[in-house]
């Protein structure tokens, strides 16, 4: 049986579908579109008989199928053709239990889902493959795309640089002026991306690429567009696969824009609808105290939504006061039991220093994650025994401007309780036995 999928309307407006290789971005009413896969046709095959198949292709040396993304196509894109298909080698990221760590936070199980081991350093990549392979399948097809455009706080414009220059694809980036990290604003710069950095926030480089799409011949690649959500989602898939077909109990993810919580969402009920996972996890939203909508949205029990003026954030990807997938992110909360908590600045950069004690090396919007999951043990939300993944969004490499500055304690109204800052010394031994002997007492 041949498998499909067509953009459906999110809000259900009937007579809505259309093709994937069409150029939508929302319903004719304005609400968004949806990738809606042929589940009939899909379940053709077992649950077991998918399992077996992902096994089979997450250990393959033969591409695409070794792609964490395309080993599961079936499910994404079925029916791109693999001349088409561009792939960094993004997907398969370690689920790394961090023992030490869980017994320290006061939790027996305890993984994080590295997203950020991938060539650009987020998880961006896993939905920017699959959006700029449909957008070579479309320019293929005669589909008028001149390029391939994104409003970004950082990640998102280093993702679409690099898969479009793999492509040969023309790509253009609108930044928030001052308010990314310099290792994300070099990377669209180095992959020949059209770089333009703008004297607003997030909010207003959105509006303004969103007018500019309207008009010309660039393919809008912000998270709105739902072919980025269809690579996010095998996020799920993979958490469950690398738990031996199990969901955990929890998975806590930071939300900004709220594409990615959806997309987990979907993932974790499409495994559940085609007999993959027998149960879904709980889902928790961390959000920084200082861009926290959807926060104060579950706050009030999910009765009023409003946008609020994101302030400056460490977590400056998800420095985002409108998030265009605000309801998308409540559907997938509510299916999944979910939760949603935030940190604030202090909090989000303790729990990063604090985790990087035990050997990892956090982003600071897995420092929010992090600082999220500490308080929701202490309120006893997720018990001791609970299994928890949580979801690392980036690499802290590209964020090393925050990290030395909390290490030199540099940061405006942070106390710096985990500082590790080098010691300056002149190159003479006595002085350097004294500190040797001093730390270690020896
Ligand atoms: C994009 C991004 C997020 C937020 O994801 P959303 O889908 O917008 O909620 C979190 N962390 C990092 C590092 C990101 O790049
Ligand atoms: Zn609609």
């Amino acid at each position: 049986m041949a498998f499909s999928a067509s953009y459906v309307c999110f809000d259900g407006c009937e007579g809505e579908t259309y093709s994937l290789d069409e150029v939508v971005y929302r319903c004719s009413n304005g609400g968004l579109l949806d990738v809606e896969h042929d589940l009939d046709a899909l379940r053709t095959r077992s649950g077991a008989a998918w399992r077996a198949l992902f096994d089979e292709r997450a250990g393959a040396r033969t591409w695409p199928d070794r792609s964490g993304v395309w080993g599961k196509r079936e499910w994404v894109l079925p029916e791109i053709a693999d001349e088409h298909i561009l792939s960094l080698g993004e997907g398969n990221s370690h689920l790394l239990p961090t023992p030490r760590y869980a017994r320290d936070l006061g939790l027996k199980h305890l993984w994080i889902k590295q997203c950020g081991h991938s060539h650009t350093g987020s998880f961006k990549d896993l939905g920017m493959t699959v959006l700029v392979s449909q957008v070579n399948r479309m320019r293929a097809l005669g589909v008028p795309i001149v390029a391939v455009g994104c409003a970004s706080t950082g990640d998102t414009s280093a993702a679409v640089s690099a898969y479009c220059a793999l492509a040969d694809i023309p790509s253009v980036v609108f930044l928030p002026a001052d308010k990314i990290s310099v290792a994300q604003l070099v990377q669209p710069i180095a992959n020949g991306a059209t770089v333009l950095s703008l004297d607003t926030d997030f909010d207003g480089c959105m509006r303004l690429i969103q007018e500019v799409v309207a008009a010309y011949p660039i393919y809008l690649a912000n998270s709105m567009n739902s072919l980025r959500l269809e690579g996010q989602k095998t996020v799920a898939i993979e958490i469950a696969q690398q738990l031996g077909w199990e969901a955990p109990e929890w998975v806590v993810v930071p939300g900004g824009n709220l594409g990615n919580v959806y997309a987990l969402g979907k993932g974790f009920a499409m495994m559940k609808a085609l007999g993959v996972i027998d149960r879904l996890p709980r889902l928790v939203v961390a959000q920084a105290s200082h861009a926290n909508p959807l926060y104060q949205a579950y706050v009030g029990g999910w009765e009023r939504y409003a946008p609020v003026t994101a302030k400056k954030t460490l977590a400056s990807a998800i420095q985002i006061g409108d998030p265009v997938s605000i309801h998308r992110a409540i559907r997938a909360l509510r299916e999944h039991d979910g939760v949603v908590e935030e940190a604030d600045e202090q909090e989000l950069m303790d729990a990063c220093a604090h985790a990087d004690r035990f050997g990892l090396f956090t982003c600071p919007h897995t420092g929010v994650a992090l600082a999220a999951l500490k308080k929701l043990v202490a309120r006893q939300v997720i018990g001791p025994d609970d299994r928890v993944v949580v979801v690392s969004t980036a690499h802290g490499l590209k964020f090393t401007d925050s990290k030395v500055a909390y290490h030199s304690g540099t940061l405006d109204g942070i106390t710096s309780r985990f500082a590790n800052p080098p010691v300056s010394l002149p190159a003479e031994v006595g002085q350097v036995v004294d500190v040797l002997r001093r730390t270690f007492e020896i």
